[in-house]
């Protein structure tokens, strides 16, 4: 059978109709793979949802496909996002299969290569905004109240509605069962939101018997609700969560309190630590954001919190990886030495190689 996209597999949990033109690249459907090398470091069962291999290479795609469906459902022409680089790969990608315009705002230097190359291959008009993303979202919603442009931040409802699809999935691809915890990189906050309300509405559908315990992180540099502030200059190499007050602030903290889990912050260099290490021991390249759900569950471990816990069963840990490491290729480059070219003899081959 073929794929056709989380509308198509989730629509009795989604605000469509059979008269919503489905707007589709097939996302969703994206491996949770076991990871050897992270379920031995942790005595637990660990997984990862690779939602890099969505069709734009994040799991911006999950909430973009009900977002440009119902902009078209309401004949807008056009819509807007402010962006770190990701939303506005996905708008202006599900804009193009719309056939309707897209304006992408995005802060000058900060977004990554891939992305900034897919906004502009997909034909967004693309304006770089001397300011960051905060600022960048003040000034599109802004453009949305005022003009009759649709909004595709996670401030469109119908983002997070898609985005929740992707808890659906972990539950069916686990057999009908939660994980026991959650681990999710937070920036704007939406997604960490999206993921509790998928799991609330699977429970209460009695589609699982228990919710998991979510377990959301922040870039140090990055770090508003950890440290319960907006963060006017936030640092991080993580561009993806580089954002200092998320829009879904309260409902993240909701989502934390409900759970009974936490909001956590993983330095730059726990973050490129365990970015190096899914790539080296797993073989899967995400972008630096993703691994903050991985270093925050190693650093978790270390202080032994998943072992505190009763019951001697092993617990099962999904951590999301959020996106694709080609999307940021500067930042693997900046972490290993580029190779230095060699005559085209054997002798220097060898020289160069350890076999
Ligand atoms: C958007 C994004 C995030 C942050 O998600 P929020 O919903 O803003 O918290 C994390 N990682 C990647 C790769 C992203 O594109």
């Amino acid at each position: 059978m073929i794929w056709r996209g989380v509308i198509d597999r989730y629509k009795k949990y989604l605000p469509v109709t059979e008269a919503t033109l489905v707007v589709t690249l097939h996302e969703g459907n994206t491996p949770l793979i076991y990871s050897d090398v992270l379920s031995r470091l942790l005595s637990a069962a660990v997984y990862l949802k690779y939602e890099g291999m969505n069709p734009t290479g994040s799991f911006k795609d999950r909430g973009m496909t009900l977002a440009v469906s119902k902009a078209l459902e309401a004949h807008s022409k056009m819509v807007i996002c402010a962006s770190t680089g990701n939303t506005s790969a996905s708008a202006a990608a599900y804009a193009a299969k719309a056939g309707i315009k897209s304006v992408v705002l995005i802060p000058k230097g900060a977004v990554a290569l891939g992305k900034l190359s897919q906004a502009l291959i997909h034909n967004a008009q693309v304006v770089s905004i001397d300011g960051n993303f905060d600022q960048a979202l003040q000034l599109a919603k802004e453009i949305a109240e005022k003009w009759p442009v649709t909004l595709v931040n996670s401030l469109n409802p119908f983002r997070l509605e898609g985005q929740k699809t992707g808890a659906f999935e972990i539950c069916d691809q686990l057999d009908g069962r939660a994980p026991d915890f959650h681990a999710i990189p937070v920036g704007n906050a939406g997604n960490i939101s999206a993921y509790w309300k998928g799991y609330k509405e699977y429970f209460k559908n009695k589609k699982i018997y228990s919710k998991p315990v979510m377990l959301g992180f922040q870039a140090q540099g990055a770090a508003p609700i950890v440290k319960k502030r907006i963060i006017l200059n936030p640092k991080t190499v993580a561009t993806a969560i580089k954002i200092g007050n998320p829009a879904s602030w309260r409902m993240a903290e909701e989502a934390r309190d409900e759970s009974g889990g936490l909001i956590g912050a993983v330095t730059d260099k726990e973050i490129l630590e365990a970015y190096k290490l899914l790539a080296s021991r797993e073989g899967i390249f995400v972008e630096p954001a993703s691994a903050a759900s991985v270093a925050g569950i190693l650093k978790l471990g270390r202080k032994r919190y998943f072992q505190n816990r009763r019951s001697r069963k092993k617990k099962i840990i999904v951590c999301i990886l959020t996106g694709h490491g080609l999307k940021d290729p500067d930042s693997a480059l900046r972490e290993i030495k580029n190779p230095q070219a060699v005559p085209a003899r054997l002798d220097a081959i060898l020289a160069a190689v350890k076999i």
